[in-house]
């Protein structure tokens, strides 16, 4: 994808922090990060989305979330971080080629991930339960 930030580090035509890569990804720090040590996990295929990525690939990815983060949190000593994946413009995602971000959190920071809680019915909840049921065929 010529247009795609993202593709442009990934090939070099843009500088990038790189912290770590394989064959398959790259591990580099946000350029505007929400934190010290923002991390972004990129594959180096471009995709879009959680909607289109192969699962197994993206399981891959998120392995490598769960061995990179104990060793950001040892170098940092932070000991809470989130883990963010926007998917879509409503969503937040403002680069259109996915990405994993791992977002440690510091005592009184001013990183807000949070939503406002709706109140359902028993009722909706099992509407919902039982249409997603339904619909898993794996
Ligand atoms: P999104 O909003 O799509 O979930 O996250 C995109 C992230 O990419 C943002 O956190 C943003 O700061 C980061 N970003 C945008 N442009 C660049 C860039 O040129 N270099 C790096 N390292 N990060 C970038
Ligand atoms: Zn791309």
């Amino acid at each position: 994808m010529s247009d795609c930030i993202f593709c442009k580090i990934i090939n070099g035509d843009i500088p990038s922090a790189t912290i770590y890569e394989n064959d398959e990804f790259k591990a580099i720090l946000d350029r505007f990060p929400a934190n010290k040590c923002h991390v972004l996990i990129i594959p180096k295929k471009h995709v879009e989305n959680i909607f289109s990525i192969e699962p197994k690939l993206a399981g891959r990815l998120f392995e490598f979330a769960a061995k990179l983060a104990p060793i950001m949190k040892k170098t940092f000593g932070f000991d809470n971080m989130n883990v963010v994946q926007n998917n879509g413009v409503i969503a937040g995602q403002t680069v259109n080629h996915f990405h994993i971000h791992l977002i440690p959190r510091y005592e009184n920071d001013s990183v807000n991930v949070s939503w406002k809680q709706l109140e359902l019915t028993d009722e909706q909840i099992e509407q919902t339960r039982n249409a997603l049921e339904e619909s898993i065929n794996l």
